[in-house]
């Protein structure tokens, strides 16, 4: 299968570091700013690197913008820009859009003309940073619907030695252990007699709520 193609409009901190690491990552990049210094800071690094004005639909089309796999529109404090840009590319047909936004309402109406995905870097790192600050034993997070999510859980000592009905996971708190990682070694899908061993890490899904408060009553341990 031949490697996906990225575009990126946008050279910021959040555009940049995305186009450096899908090229780091070996594939193919073209990079698009209005400020050639921006450009020229990536040129070397991405396939192809292009000065141009984003709001301007014939440039889109001649550098044939619909044929790449995504689209990520990373401009954000013009949110003009940003809205303008979305829309040409969605008319151009551009098979998958990300859109960077800068604020909720940004955000709704970059979802509402039709950006795949919606990314709020600033809000997404505060919330995780705060999450990692009230539970210093979770090492991930993922958000999988506002009710939902995914922890990655460090064992606290309260757990150490014991099996995962003795943590009552299930029964107290109503969630599920997908898998316990034993440094490299993943048990997927544990059995309830299986202990937990200082250092793993547990993988844990569950409604929100249930998982805080799973963190919380172990953090006390
Ligand atoms: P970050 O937080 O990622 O640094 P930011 O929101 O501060 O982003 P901005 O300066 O708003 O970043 O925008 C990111 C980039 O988008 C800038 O390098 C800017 O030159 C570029 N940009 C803005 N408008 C356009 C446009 N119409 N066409 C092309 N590039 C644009």
């Amino acid at each position: 299968m031949p490697k996906k193609q990225f575009a990126v409009i946008g050279l910021g901190r959040f555009g940049s570091s995305v186009a450096r690491f899908l090229s780091e990552m070996k594939y193919e990049v073209l990079a698009i700013d209005n400020n050639s210094e921006r450009v020229q800071s990536l040129a070397h690094i991405v396939t192809q690197a292009v000065t141009a004005d984003s709001t301007d639909e014939e440039t889109l089309r001649a550098l044939g913008l619909r044929n790449f796999d995504v689209v990520v529109v990373a401009i954000g404090s013009d949110i003009q820009a940003s809205i303008l840009t979305t829309l040409i590319l969605k008319e151009l047909g551009v098979p998958r859009l990300v859109a960077k936004a800068q604020n909720d309402l940004h955000g709704k109406v970059l979802a509402r003309i039709g950006a795949d995905r919606v990314i709020f870097p600033e809000r997404d790192m505060g919330l995780r940073v705060a999450h990692q600050l009230i539970s210093p034993n979770i090492l991930e997070h993922i958000e999988l619907s506002p009710e939902y999510g995914i922890v990655e859980m460090e064992a606290a000592s309260g757990m150490i030695g014991r099996n995962l009905r003795e943590l009552g996971i299930r029964a107290e708190f109503g969630c599920s252990v997908l898998a316990i990682k034993t440094g490299n070694r993943m048990n997927i899908s544990p059995g309830a007699e299986d202990l937990i061993r200082e250092g793993d890490v547990l993988v844990i899904v569950g409604r929100n709520q249930d998982l805080h408060r799973l963190e919380r009553s172990y953090a006390e341990s």
